[in-house]
C-alpha cells in the first residue's frame, strides 16, 4: 500500500538523523560537564556551591541519558532488551505521564490485560508510549473533558496497545504525514516522535493502525506479534 511504502521511505534516514541530532546535543552536553567539573575544583567553593555544581553535573548526565535512550533505536542491540508482557512499561510511563495530563486537565483512563510477551527494548517502547501520550495530550489542550484511554490487551499472537484520545484530529491527509521527520504542527515541536514511534514499531515487526477524525480525536492501534521465547 502506498502509506506503508512512504512510512518506510522516512526510517531509511532515522540513523542518519540520529548520529546527526546525538552530536548537536551531546557537543553542548560534554562542553558544560567539562566547565563544571573544573569549577569544582576551585579551593573556594562553599558546601552549598559545590552541591548545586555536583546537582548540575547529575542532571547533564540524565540529559545525555536520554539522548542516549532517544537515539538508541539507531543501534542494532541493547543492553535494555527484555522478554516480557509490557506491563512494567504500561505502569512506568504512565505515572512519567500523569503530571502532564494533570496541568492540561486530562483525565487518564488505562486498562491492561496481557500475558503474552515478546522481546523488546525498554527505554525503546517506554519512549514510544511516551511520544503517543504526550501528542495525545497535546491533541486536548485547552478543549473540555480530555480523556486519554491507554489500553494493552492480548489477542490471540498479538500484544495490541490502543491509545485514545478525543482531541482536535485528523485529516487523511495529515495522518499520511505522521513519521515523516519534523512534521510538525506545533509551534516548538520537534516533528521528532512519531518517527521515533514508527521506527520502534517496525523493529518489533508491528504494525500501526490511526483511526482519526477532525475535530473529534484520533486512536491509535498498535499491533505488535508476541514471541514464543526469550531471545
Ligand atoms: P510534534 O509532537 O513535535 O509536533 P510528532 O512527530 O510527535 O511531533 O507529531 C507530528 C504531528 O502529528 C503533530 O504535530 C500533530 O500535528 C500530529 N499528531 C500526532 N499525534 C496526534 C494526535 N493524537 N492528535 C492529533 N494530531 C496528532
Ligand atoms: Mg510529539
Amino acid at each position: 500500500k502506498r502509506d506503508r511504502m512512504i512510512q518506510t521511505e522516512h526510517l531509511n534516514v532515522v540513523s542518519e538523523l540520529a548520529a546527526s541530532v546525538s552530536h548537536e546535543i551531546r557537543n553542548p552536553l560534554t562542553v558544560t560537564s567539562g566547565f563544571l567539573q573544573l569549577l569544582n575544583q576551585s579551593t573556594n567553593l562553599s558546601a552549598r556551591e559545590k552541591e548545586f555544581i555536583d546537582l548540575s553535573l547529575q542532571e547533564l548526565q540524565r540529559a545525555e541519558q536520554i539522548v542516549s535512550d532517544f537515539l538508541s533505536f539507531a543501534k542494532p542491540q541493547s543492553a535494555n532488551m527484555v522478554y516480557s508482557n509490557m506491563q512494567e512499561e504500561l505502569e512506568y510511563t504512565r505515572s512519567i505521564i500523569m503530571p502532564y495530563a494533570s496541568i492540561n486537565e486530562v483525565e487518564v483512563q488505562f486498562r491492561f490485560n496481557n500475558t503474552l510477551k515478546t522481546n523488546y527494548d525498554r527505554n525503546q517502547v517506554q519512549q514510544c508510549l511516551i511520544n503517543l501520550y504526550k501528542n495525545a495530550i497535546e491533541a486536548m489542550k485547552g478543549r473540555e473533558g480530555g480523556v486519554l484511554s491507554i489500553d494493552i490487551l492480548g489477542r490471540k499472537q498479538d500484544i495490541l496497545i490502543r491509545i485514545r484520545d478525543n482531541g482536535v484530529g485528523m485529516t487523511k491527509e495529515e495522518i499520511s504525514r505522521l513519521g515523516k521527520p519534523y512534521y510538525s504542527t506545533k509551534a516548538e515541536g520537534t516533528g521528532l516522535g512519531m518517527l521515533m514511534v514508527y521506527s520502534t514499531i517496525h523493529k518489533l515487526k508491528g504494525s500501526i493502525e490511526v483511526q482519526s477524525e477532525k475535530g473529534h480525536g484520533t486512536t491509535f492501534l498498535l499491533t505488535i506479534p508476541a514471541e514464543p521465547m526469550p531471545s
